[in-house]
């Protein structure tokens, strides 16, 4: 649900949030912080079970953070007022003003992560994977709930190397108590026209991501990779991941 921010600082190539803004995911920032929560409250006791609220579909809140500073008043009204959970993702790692809160552990923070070979090629703007992991360690030691957004997967040249090597990565560095608690979501990047338009004329030097030996049309301008090609992809990782953290619930490969 869209909440305090809209677009981002950062220039992931694959973000959807650029094609809504041509070239230029600027942050904007909306200022009734007040009415959105109490929406949210009033909503999480209409329900008959706990809900989950996802309040960082449109920006990346902790990025937000360092420029409005909405993010502890949000996550302790909620957890003074609200019933059930508020969720968000992030590539960010500037979580301290977060650290020290009363929040209840009733916001799951899901820390998005990708080979640093990605991070470096394709999520520009974004921190460094083992500033992503030390800040998620951080979080989990705060005893917020926590997760792992392994997304997106992108098939770029030896992608199965990278992606053993950073499942390794993270299994050395994350902490015993992430490793217990966390989840692992996993998703495959899908592309379209419009990126593939911006991305050439923003980013002329940048990795190519569209590859028509992988990818197939899904309507509207829309790649994802071919059905046979991401069953695969699946398998593979759903492999590893067990290899590396077995007993770690995989919520859905998609
Ligand atoms: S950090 Fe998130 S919101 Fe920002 S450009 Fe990257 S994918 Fe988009």
């Amino acid at each position: 649900m869209p909440y305090t921010s809209s677009g981002c600082a950062a220039s992931c190539l694959y973000c959807y949030l650029v094609c809504h803004y041509n070239k230029c995911s600027y942050l904007r920032v909306f200022v009734n912080r007040e009415e959105m929560m109490e929406k949210i409250i009033k909503t999480s006791y209409k329900s008959e079970k706990e809900l989950t609220f996802e309040i960082g579909s449109n920006s990346d809140l902790i990025l937000e953070n360092t420029v409005t500073e909405n993010l502890p008043w949000t996550i302790e009204t909620f957890a003074k007022e609200g019933r059930g959970f508020l969720t968000l993702p992030t590539k960010f790692d500037m979580i301290e003003p977060i650290l020290n809160i009363d929040h209840k552990s009733k916001t799951i923070i899901r820390m998005s992560v990708n080979p640093e070979e990605i991070i470096k090629k394709v999520e520009f703007g974004t921190s460094p994977i083992l500033n992503r992991i030390d800040a998620i360690n951080k979080l989990c030691d705060a005893n917020y709930p926590v997760g792992l957004l392994i997304a997106p997967i992108i098939m770029i040249e030896n992608w199965k190397e990278h992606y053993k090597k950073f499942l390794q990565t993270l299994c050395e560095n994350l902490s015993s108590k992430v490793k217990k608690e966390m989840f692992i979501e996993v998703i495959f990047m899908t592309y379209s026209f419009v990126h593939k338009a911006i991305n050439n004329e923003a980013f002329p030097r940048a990795i190519e991501l569209y590859d028509k030996d992988l990818m197939t049309g899904r309507g509207r301008g829309k790649y994802s990779y071919k059905s046979s090609l991401k069953n695969e992809g699946a398998e593979f990782l759903r492999t590893e991941i067990n290899r590396y953290f077995p007993n770690t619930k995989i919520e859905y490969t998609v």
